[in-house]
């Protein structure tokens, strides 16, 4: 095998500031207590910017913001006229889609080819379709005159940084509703940069506020009285109390959760391809995917192969710069989640399975860990029941379609599958009985604004994308 040569990405084309505030009513603001905390690069442990920590008078100013300008500009405000800011927004995205790249990849640890190649195009793409629905909400099928709910809170986390912050703003947006949104702390710096887009797309002032902060800013935020609805992705465990927060107020609520999906590999499925398929399914992104294929279910009599490809495939990743065009596999986002990711796999360990990673060499600094799989594994081991949320794959096999279903299914979350098998009837046979809101056949990973995401049984309720997932901003 050859060796690449280094092909670092420039950071120049970022203008960090040394300090941000927060984007309050169309200007950044310093918080009301002055306190703030750090954003850093996981790749080197760099310290990369301040960044303002609100509190609850904060989330107030922020509340209070959203809602005159709901009331007097973005509510009233024609459909088309609407369109055209998010317009505007989508094509700013695309002229600076560099520069977001690369200040994701900083910020999150992810490489350069995915946040160039896969978040900052799905990003734009969001914005355009949920344009072109603004005006056009009759026809949506929520009846003849659908109406903006108010004021969303919003809270996402730090995996897919700008994309969950498009698949929570657009929507609303185009619906009518004006924002709070709340990135996750280990990863702002897109979300303030979003926000200079904002006003460079002369966006009134109100209609998109961010407030930064960790999970008490996010809850004074869920729990203000003044908002009309609360869409989070997250944790089932944070998503629940939330759910309770909310429960007996009016407020309107959508929650995207955990995952722990299937990748279902049948004996009839082209091998190569369904090895590229699981590779991607569960070290795309470090793994830090709410749909990864975390678990792998190969059958039986094709298990040895199968292994012996993936193994093959995985010594081939690079691990390491995010910023260099050729990596594969970037750093872990915080020390606090690999400590988690050590933790489960230590426990897969302990609990009898056993664990292989390729030859490969982490940088010292930095947050790090090596692409992983487990065999061995039953669906008793906490490696197959908890998401790790990080690239470790635990693989298990079955003998027939029935098995695998019953397998797949054997999982409190329901987010996402994948099937690989040459048989059409095959593929629909298992999609009927896979109880997961996405269902991939002979691929995985793949993604479009057009069409709705979201989970079954703890991974959630609600969808995001497509005509569906407009709903969640409409009064229907
Ligand atoms: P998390 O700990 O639940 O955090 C998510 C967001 O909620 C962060 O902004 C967090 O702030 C904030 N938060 C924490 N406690 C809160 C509280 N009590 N009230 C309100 N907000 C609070 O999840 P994470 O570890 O960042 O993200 C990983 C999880 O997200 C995984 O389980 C993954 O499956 C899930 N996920 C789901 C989807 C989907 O579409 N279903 C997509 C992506 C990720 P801080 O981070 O600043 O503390
Ligand atoms: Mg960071």
């Amino acid at each position: 095998m050859f060796e690449y040569a280094p092909a670092p990405e420039s950071r120049s084309v970022v203008d960090l500031k040394p300090s941000y505030g927060l984007f309050i009513d169309g200007a950044f603001v310093d918080p009301t207590d002055g306190d703030s905390f750090k954003s850093i690069n996981p790749a080197s442990e760099e310290v990369l910017a301040e960044i303002a920590e609100a509190g609850a008078p904060d989330v107030e100013r922020a509340v209070r913001a959203a809602r005159k300008a709901y009331d007097k500009v973005w509510g009233p405000m024609p459909g088309r006229d609407r369109a055209k800011y998010l317009y505007r927004i989508a094509r700013l995205i695309q002229e600076r889609s560099r520069e977001l790249a690369v200040l994701e990849s900083l910020d999150n640890g992810k490489p350069i080819k995915e946040s160039r190649d896969v978040d900052l195009p799905l990003v734009a793409a969001h914005f355009f379709y949920y344009a072109g629905w603004a005006d056009k909400l009759e026809h949506a099928g929520f009846g003849s005159n659908p109406r903006s709910i108010g004021v969303a809170a919003q809270v996402i986390p730090w995996n897919f940084p700008l994309l969950m912050l498009a698949w929570k703003i657009a929507p609303a947006l185009a619906a009518g509703n004006t924002v709070v949104l709340k990135p996750a702390e280990t990863t702002s710096l897109t979300a303030l940069l979003f926000a200079e887009i904002c006003q460079q797309a002369d966006l009134p002032p109100g209609v998109v506020n961010i407030v930064t902060g960790a999970g008490d800013t996010g809850r004074a935020l869920v729990e203000h009285p003044g908002v009309d609805k609360v869409a989070f992705t997250g944790s089932t465990d944070v998503g629940r109390a939330i759910a309770r927060s909310v429960a007996g107020t009016r407020k309107k609520l959508t929650l995207e959760l955990g995952g722990k999906a299937a990748n279902i590999v049948f004996d009839d499925a082209p091998i190569d391809q369904a090895v590229e398929g699981i590779v991607n399914g569960i070290f795309f992104n470090q793994g830090h995917v709410c749909c990864a294929g975390s678990r792998l279910l190969v059958q039986e009599n094709v298990a040895d192969r199968v292994l012996e490809s993936l193994k093959r495939r995985m010594a081939q990743l690079r691990v390491g710069d995010p910023l260099d065009k050729n990596t594969d596999v970037g750093a872990i986002n915080s020390a606090a989640q690999l400590e988690r990711i050590r933790e489960l796999s230590d426990a897969g360990t302990a609990e009898g399975a056993e664990r292989w990673s390729p030859p490969c060499e982490l940088p010292e600094r930095g947050f790090w860990f090596a692409p992983t799989i487990f065999t061995g594994v039953t669906q008793a081991h906490r490696i197959a029941r908890e998401e790790i949320f990080g690239p470790v794959l635990s693989v298990l096999t079955f003998r027939t379609p029935a098995e695998a279903v019953e397998k797949a299914n054997n999982t409190p979350y329901g987010l996402s599958a994948g099937i690989w098998t040459d048989k059409g009837s095959r593929i629909l046979w298992m999609a009927d009985r896979l109880r997961a809101g996405v269902v991939w056949a002979n691929t995985f990973n793949k993604f479009d604004p057009t069409s709705p995401f979201g989970g079954y049984k703890e991974s959630g309720y609600g969808r995001e994308g497509g005509r569906h997932g407009l709903e969640a901003y409409l009064n229907v």
